[in-house]
């Protein structure tokens, strides 16, 4: 066996994530590694802080990017602030609330289900209920855009309804970050977690997070040890701040916090607002080019996300083959139907720096290349 140096293709990623990432992002990664507790790296991590503070509109100062990819982000929000005592609220629409339901379990919580339709936002009431029968929760947890069947919640609204209880919230925003409307102090979410890889369109595998102080006040006062050791975001604040002192918890992916800081400054260059307007615009014009197609949406639109566009496979179309068609035909990503899904829909993801005219042109024209002479071959 020989072996010799991976050369990956020019692929234009449509799909879920990971998604597109610009020459300027890759090539803040190849940058000259230096010491993850070098004064200067100290100075950059300090500048992602504060630009993560922006990205989540946020003066959280446990504000920081987890050294993981979003499933890690999602499991510190979780094992952080949640002991077996507590009573949970999670609501589940699709892939990634069941995924917030196993982390309750695991911790071995109580787990009170509020399950929605897939492919259709969070059902206020339905929530509004569960709180009502069960005062003793003390939180809620859901997810603002579910990436498996691109419906978005409304994360304000549905934060009113869990403070009207007292419940403290936990927010996955891992496809919503940068990519629509998202205000962390105004619509106060206690614990909130994002990935690099959607709308940030950085390299996959760092997670950002932030806890309001009410969480990092619960953090502190548990009376059981965090579980985890490496999540323990008690430990892991010692070494993301402390004045220029920072205690050595882990190894920082230093090259991946310069993309991350290059990335992040891509966005407070936009503009946040420019941004969600951007996936808004881009989304439109692709909507728009589907529906020529013939093709239908899964959800309806006003609970559609700009960033994650579902659409259901039309009968007599192979999707494996339409798929393979892209990728072989054209180096185009798209995803697959997932959960409830599988077979049955597409997702085209618009994030980020593949949310642009260009990459709308060449999907709608590939798709409708792939689609009719798959048909035929039938
Ligand atoms: C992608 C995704 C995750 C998981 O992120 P990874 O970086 O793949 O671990 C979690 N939640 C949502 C909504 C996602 O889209």
């Amino acid at each position: 066996m020989t072996y010799s140096s991976f050369i990956p293709p020019q692929r234009t990623l449509m799909g879920p994530g990971p998604s597109d990432v610009s020459q300027q992002v890759l090539s803040a990664l190849a940058r000259p590694t230096i010491g993850h507790l070098d004064p200067l790296f100290v100075g950059m991590m300090d500048e992602v802080k504060s630009l993560l503070q922006y990205a989540f509109q946020t003066d959280n100062e446990m504000t920081i990017a987890l050294s993981a990819p979003g499933s890690a982000g999602m499991e510190a929000c979780f094992v952080n602030l949640i002991t077996p005592d507590d009573t949970v609220v999670v609501c589940q629409n699709g892939v990634f609330g069941s995924r917030m339901a196993e982390n309750v379990r695991r911790i071995g919580a109580t787990l009170v289900l509020v399950e929605g339709e897939w492919g259709r936002a969070v059902d206020p009431a339905s929530l509004d209920d569960a709180l009502s029968q069960h005062p003793e929760a003390a939180f809620v947890a859901f997810v603002h855009a579910e990436t498996s069947t691109g419906a978005r919640s409304d994360a304000k609204v549905l934060c009113e309804i869990a403070q009207k209880y007292h419940c403290l919230t936990i927010v996955d925003a891992v496809t919503s970050l940068g990519g629509c409307e998202l205000k962390v102090d105004e619509w106060g979410i206690d614990a909130i977690y994002s990935g690099s890889q959607k709308c940030l369109s950085c390299v996959p595998g760092i997670s950002p997070i932030s806890f309001s102080k009410q969480a990092v006040d619960v953090i502190k006062n548990r009376d059981v040890p965090i579980q985890s050791w490496f999540l323990d975001q008690s430990l892991v604040m010692g070494y993301w701040s402390g004045n220029g002192k920072r205690a050595y918890h882990h190894t920082a992916p230093v090259n991946s916090l310069y993309a991350l800081h290059e990335a992040l400054l891509s966005l407070k260059n936009e503009g946040l607002e420019n941004a969600w307007q951007r996936h808004q615009n881009m989304h439109d014009l692709l909507a728009k080019g589907l529906a020529e197609l013939g093709l239908d949406f899964v959800v309806p639109e006003n609970e559609r996300l700009a960033q994650l566009n579902t659409v259901y496979i039309p009968d007599g179309v192979d999707d494996a083959k339409v798929r393979n068609f892209l990728l072989n035909e054209y180096n185009l990503e798209i995803g697959a139907g997932l959960g409830q899904f599988a077979g049955k829909a597409w997702r085209i993801g618009l994030m980020g720096y593949g949310a642009r005219k260009e990459n709308i042109a060449l999907c709608l024209a590939a798709l409708n290349e792939a689609i009719s002479s798959t048909r035929q071959t039938l």
